[in-house]
This record gives structure tokens, sequence and C-alpha cells, in this order.
């Protein structure tokens, strides 16, 4: 499959192709389609296999950009991860004029409000950050339809299961769930009913 068998948008594509990337790799040939679908998603994939650019071309073609409220939210175990998305997303959004913001721990609050509130339609943030953002009301949860936990597995291990579960509880009850996961999760499967996938991330 081509990134243009995929149905991805063609001012999509042009920043796809102008990133470097030719074809899809392997993690994108088996989660691009069913994430785009709108299904919730378990992919198992390493670093540097395509993963971030996966999350990136995902939530480009998903959101309309041409709101103000966040729909997208990403959430990485760390601030690097964090930042490396939002790159990504830039770079690949470049014809379609895309808001992110990464909403990270140890940066100015001051400028994650002002971010926030000039309206962005995608947040890549730390679950700490994050989670105080949408105490504050300042990162508004309504529109939110996509969840993106990337390295979900590096995550757990870091401590962040609460503050997940914290975030999760502000997100409207109808909710595309995408994890994303170094190592081999239980039962792995790459599309997965929400409830099976809040019953792993909480429960483990
Ligand atoms: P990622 O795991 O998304 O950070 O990707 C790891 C490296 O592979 C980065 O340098 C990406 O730019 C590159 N890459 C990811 N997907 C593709 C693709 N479909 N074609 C060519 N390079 C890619």
């Amino acid at each position: 499959t081509s990134f243009a068998d995929m149905g991805i948008k063609d001012d999509l594509l042009r920043g796809i192709y102008q990133y470097g990337f030719e074809k899809p790799s392997a993690i994108q040939q088996r989660a691009v389609v069913p994430i785009l679908q709108g299904r919730d998603v378990i992919a198992q994939a390493q670093s540097g296999t395509g993963k971030t650019s996966m999350i990136g071309l995902t939530v480009c073609q998903t959101v309309d950009t041409t709101s103000r409220e966040v729909q997208a939210l990403i959430l990485s175990p760390t601030r690097e991860l964090a930042s490396q998305t939002e790159k990504v997303i830039l770079a690949m959004g470049n014809f379609i004029s895309i808001k992110v913001h990464a909403c990270i721990g140890g940066k100015s609050v001051g400028d994650d409000i002002r971010k926030l509130e000039n309206g962005v339609q995608v947040v890549s943030g730390t679950p700490g950050r994050v989670c105080d953002m949408i105490k504050r009301r300042t990162l508004k949860t309504t529109h939110i339809k996509l969840l993106i936990l990337d390295e979900s597995d590096e995550m757990l291990s870091r401590g962040f299961k609460d503050q997940i579960y914290d975030i999760y509880r502000y997100l409207p009850p109808v909710l595309q769930v995408c994890l994303i996961s170094v190592i081999p999760l239980p039962r792995v499967l790459l599309e997965h009913d929400k409830c099976c996938l809040c019953t792993f991330l909480f429960n483990t």
C-alpha cells in the first residue's frame, strides 16, 4: 500500500513526501488504516520503526484544522518524545496549517496558557503537565476524540498510571484510544475493544 492508497488528503501527502517519505513503514502499513477508520488500536513498535511518524500522520489526517478546539491528545513518557512528536506533526502538516502545542513539564506555564487559549487542535504532552492544564481548565477536553498513549509500557513503568487515569476521567465518553507499546503487551492485537484497552492500562 502507498500513502495515497490509505486515503490521505492531498495537502498532507505533499507534507509527507516533502518530509522525505516514499512509502509507509511496516507498522504504518498495518496500523494507519485501522486508526483512520476510527478503531481502537494497540500497536507494538520499537522506536525507530516509524511509530512517531505514524502518530503524526494519523493526527494530521484526523483533525479539523479549521477548528480552534483540541481534538487529539498524545501522551508520552518523556518531554523529549512529546516535543519530537510535536515537531513531526508540524513538519508533516506543513501544508495543512495544523496547530499543535507541546504541553510538557519544565517549560513556562504562561506559554502553555497563551498557546492553548489561542486555540490548538493537537496537544502532545507529558501526563503531569497535561493533567495540570486540564485541571486549570486551560486545556479543554470537550472536543477530544482521539487519545494516543505513546510508549504506554514506559509510561506505566514510570508510574504515570494514576495521572493517565486522572486525565482519562476528564475525556469525553466517546473516544478513540490508540495504545503504542515497545514491548509486547499481553494479548497484543492490532484492533482492540476500548474496554479491554482501559482494563489493561489501568489494572496493570
Ligand atoms: P519514528 O519511529 O517515526 O521516529 O521514525 C524513525 C525514523 O524513520 C525517523 O528518522 C523517520 O523520519 C523515519 N521514517 C519513519 N517512517 C518512514 C517512512 N515511511 N519512510 C521513510 N522514513 C521513515
